[in-house]
């Protein structure tokens, strides 16, 4: 049995002093008992816990880490920086030349504003559509995560159309009235709402690929479907690529789809680990923003040397030929794997990916949007997840997260997680 012994310790010192011992909610191993693990550090495919253990791991600073952590190339550009100074509040070259790759790998967007996290650039995308369109309401949809800003802290009222309810203390309903909430994949219901109320509707935000239940994948048509009656009606498509950015494909879900949204949110892997966020679009839109235009956002650090350089280097990293390629190798072995493991176990599971984003639900029904997603058997899921770490697997703590590969796991790690799996898998 490994031993978890620091780790309490400091999980319960942490308790004292952090609400639940932790800086952001999943990250408490709530949803699969137990106390979380403490990490001293990482490198390649393996983080390491206060305790000593390894473990080869698929959640990657929840996406980030596409390059596996420290990365000797990112940390060298990050070393020359770091002796430069940590921050100017003043404008660098190395801003323009995040913008220019992004805007070269997206081009759909004409200009990008960089911000520091993903809740920053949905929100602030969110406000920058209203602005344009002069309109309040917005759409999302059931399951779809972007942040924790207020109007989006939304899920589902019942039935298509109606106001929305807030899912959080300290969201006041006013804000939540203006957020509609769908069901994903359904276009029938998008149709009608949008056909009803596009004159009150400013946006239509959207995981393209929802990551925040598993991985749910956008039925063949359904994004056409969206960029159609969006554009019809004068709504800002957003998509949030937050997490499927420089994920399913070297130019996210737009370019693995062949869609083009009127904005997109980026964040994870765009900071290559540090903490970068970005929201871009077309010129008509983007020319809105202060202080070119009259929508106010700002950032202290905005634009950050160290961010901008980890982002920068991981991108040129990524843009190396046959990435992409390596990354579909890896996680199409992983998938094989993993479904065969199942199989020859005899459990039911379903299993879901897009590029190296990807998610093993414990659930005999296709997953399609969130109310199937919640059929998946939470509780066997935790018991999977326990063993799992055991054998020195990380995976996300929870049925309702994605898991990703990096360019660092090798075949063996790979191997090794499936052979663990199917262990595990037979015992449940
Ligand atoms: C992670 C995520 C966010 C929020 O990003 P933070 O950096 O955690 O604020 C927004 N949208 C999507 C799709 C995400 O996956």
């Amino acid at each position: 049995m490994r031993n978890y012994d620091n780790s309490r310790k400091l999980f319960k010192r942490a308790s004292r002093v952090i609400p639940g011992g932790v800086n952001s909610p999943v990250r408490a191993f709530r949803a699969v008992g137990g106390n979380p693990l403490f990490i001293e550090r990482a490198k390649g495919s393996r983080i390491f816990d206060a305790d000593g253990n390894s473990y080869i791991d698929y959640v990657l600073s929840w996406g980030p880490m596409i390059l596996g952590h420290a990365n000797p190339v990112v940390l060298a550009a990050l070393k020359k920086a770091l002796a430069k100074g940590t921050s100017y509040g003043a404008p660098t070259a190395l801003e323009i030349e995040l913008a220019e790759l992004v805007l070269k790998i997206y081009p759909s967007m004409d200009k990008v504003r960089m911000v520091n996290s993903g809740t920053e650039a949905t929100m602030s995308a969110i406000r920058v559509a209203r602005g344009f369109t002069g309109r309040d309401k917005i759409i999302k949809f059931e399951g779809c995560y972007h942040g924790h800003a207020d109007g989006l802290l939304v899920k589902a009222g019942s039935g298509a159309a109606t106001f929305g309810v807030p899912d959080s203390p300290g969201v006041p309903e006013s804000y939540a009235r203006n957020t509609v909430t769908l069901p994903f994949n359904d276009i029938p219901a998008l149709k009608k709402t949008i056909e009803k109320q596009w004159r009150e509707i400013a946006c239509v935000i959207i995981e393209p690929v929802v990551g925040n239940i598993g991985c749910v994948l956008p039925r063949p048509g359904y994004l056409e479907a969206l960029r159609k009656l969006t554009k019809a009606h004068g709504i800002v498509l957003i998509f949030d690529e937050v997490m499927t950015g420089f994920r399913v494909a070297f130019g996210g879900a737009q370019a693995r789809y062949g869609i083009k949204p009127d904005m997109t949110c980026l964040g994870k892997v765009i900071g290559g680990g540090l903490p970068v966020g970005a929201y871009g679009g077309r010129k008509e839109i983007m020319s809105m923003v202060s202080p070119e235009g009259p929508v106010y956002q700002a950032g202290t650090l905005s634009g950050n040397p160290l961010a901008m350089t980890a982002g920068i280097t991981t991108i040129k990293e990524l843009s190396k030929a046959g990435a992409y390629r390596d990354l579909e190798k890896k996680a199409s072995q992983l998938e094989r794997g993993l479904k065969d493991a199942a199989k020859r176990a005899g459990v039911r599971t379903r299993f879901y990916r897009a590029g190296s984003m990807f998610c093993t639900y414990f659930a005999g029904a296709e997953i399609v949007d969130y109310q199937t997603a919640k059929s998946a058997d939470a509780t066997l899921f935790a018991r999977f997840f326990t063993a799992m770490l055991q054998r020195g697997v990380n995976i996300a703590p929870s049925q309702f997260e994605a898991g990703f590969m990096s360019l660092a796991h090798s075949e063996k790690d790979i191997e090794q997680t499936v052979a663990s799996a199917y262990d595990v898998l037979k015992k449940l």
